[in-house]
């Protein structure tokens, strides 16, 4: 039987505001060709300076992906002629990259595995290149040029798109987490290259591969895996061979088609690039580095679970979306029962977000609105079944909790109070009714009612009257 085994590289765009060897922004987009400069355009003459946030964050990566921390790190020249990179060489690192090892653990269809990292090195991003098929024409756009990325390269440790979508998932959270890449996969931000290949279970040699280039959506990469598995698995049926080549993946058909063919390997005639000097490490500067390294997706959820009681399942929930846990965390911060904050945003705002009535990015409230909300209703302050209506008009209009409650009277705890007071003085100016009531006479229980009602000029709802004479009664 033919087993696929499949390795990945992925490239990460790092979140430094400026790009990697020149001050030019670093953000996505922009109109084409504002962003860049002489340095990251390649004029001649110019000189890079290594951005020194650049080189923090891959030593972050190295820490969060348990890889070895080079003390010594060089850069390199890869030269190559492509219309999106100006300088027509990329700066790279070879044989010296700032992480060498590592691994992440990973679950896929239920099963635990490792994953092994053989490198991560720095170099930049190209530009980009937009084809227009109507005019025949290519546009060259260099605001991506010079954008600090970081290559991850794995061990060919995966035999399943299942394996690989679980990774990528894993492996843009940590990123995520890490605050090192957005983990964008529709700008472009994280993108993956994946090897494949087949071959006879427990065969010595790895067969042919085919490597599909740049692929930018979860989806899309587990679509792309699946189709590679069968195309090979036919070819190698029919008795016809792999060919070894570079292969793009379309997002409509479904298919990978051949793009280029990589029978002649390309000779990048890496060397050392003469601007950039070495970069050696103290151990008091990764120290440094490996302590300002947010908590970890992992970690976190373990913090749920044995400290505040929430259950795993739910605690997986927050976490896979580092905007809705840092959220959820800024709310337990405001009012101290992190299980009820968690419940109330996992059902009620989950909800509003999957539905796009919400939106996470752009939440019109703090997390402290949230937390109130949530200890407004926990304390009878309002009624519970209030709370979501709350949420509702905080979402169109952004008011706090308490405004809201104000302007819709939605108030218990306070009216109640009142109600109590007026009850207890209805009671004591109508002994004569209140025993004719202990007697049996159910039917002065009205009278009692509408007097209360009266008095409290239906402040409390009559349903909290009611209980409240019953209890005073004694029924
Ligand atoms: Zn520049």
């Amino acid at each position: 039987m033919l087993y696929p085994t499949i390795g990945l590289e992925m490239h990460a765009e790092l979140l430094t505001q400026s790009k990697v060897f020149c001050t030019c922004s670093a953000a996505f987009g922009g109109e084409p060709n504002t962003r860049c400069c002489p340095v990251c355009s390649g004029m001649p003459g110019t000189l890079p300076v290594l951005n020194r946030r650049a080189v923090e964050y891959i030593v972050k990566a190295g820490y969060v992906l348990n890889c070895d921390i080079s003390r010594f790190t060089k850069w390199d020249r890869k030269n190559y002629f492509y219309p999106d990179l100006p300088k027509a060489y990329q700066i790279s690192q070879m044989p010296r990259p700032v992480c060498l090892g590592g691994y992440v653990d990973i679950v896929s269809e239920g099963e635990e595995k490792r994953i092994r990292i053989n490198r991560i090195h720095l170099e930049e991003d190209a530009g980009k290149l937009i084809h227009d098929d109507a005019s025949g024409e290519t546009l060259a756009d260099y605001n991506r040029c010079g954008i600090p990325l970081i290559e991850i390269v794995t061990e060919p440790d995966f035999h399943s798109a299942a394996d690989v979508t679980a990774f990528v998932e894993k492996m843009r959270l940590l990123l995520q987490y890490a605050g090192i890449c957005d983990g964008r996969m529709e700008q472009g931000s994280l993108r993956c290259d994946v090897n494949i290949s087949l071959a006879e279970k427990g065969a010595k040699e790895l067969g042919t591969r085919a490597e599909i280039k740049n692929i930018n959506s979860v989806r899309a990469i587990g679509r792309a895996i699946e189709y590679e598995i069968y195309r090979q698995t036919e070819l190698i049926e029919n008795g016809e061979k792999v060919i070894q080549e570079t292969r793009r993946f379309s997002d409509s058909t479904g298919e990978t088609s051949a793009m280029r063919s990589k029978e002649d390997a390309q000779d990048y005639r890496y060397f050392p690039d003469p601007d950039i000097p070495p970069v050696i490490f103290t151990e008091e500067e990764l120290e440094e580095i490996r302590l300002s390294i947010p908590e970890m997706p992992e970690k976190r959820k373990e913090r749920y679970v044995s400290e505040y009681g929430i259950s795993p399942a739910d605690a997986d929930t927050l976490i896979n979306n580092r905007h809705v846990c840092l959220f959820f965390e800024e709310a337990a911060k405001a009012y101290d029962n992190p299980r009820n904050v968690a419940n109330f945003i996992l059902v009620e705002l989950m909800r509003r977000i999957n539905t796009g009535e919400a939106d996470m990015d752009d939440l019109p409230f703090t997390a402290a609105d949230l937390a109130r909300l949530v200890e407004l209703g926990d304390t009878d302050k309002i009624n519970k079944s209030c709370c979501k209506d709350v949420l509702r008009t905080m979402l169109e209009t952004g008011k706090k909790p308490d405004v809201i409650c104000e302007e819709e009277n939605l108030w218990i705890k306070e009216d109640l109070g009142a109600a109590e007071a007026v009850i207890d003085k209805i009671l004591a100016d109508n002994p004569k009714v209140v025993e004719q009531y202990r007697n049996g006479e159910q039917k002065v229980f009205g009278f009692l009612m509408g007097q209360a009602n009266k008095q409290l000029k239906g402040a409390a709802t009559p349903k909290a009257v009611k209980e409240l004479l019953e209890k005073k009664l004694g029924s």
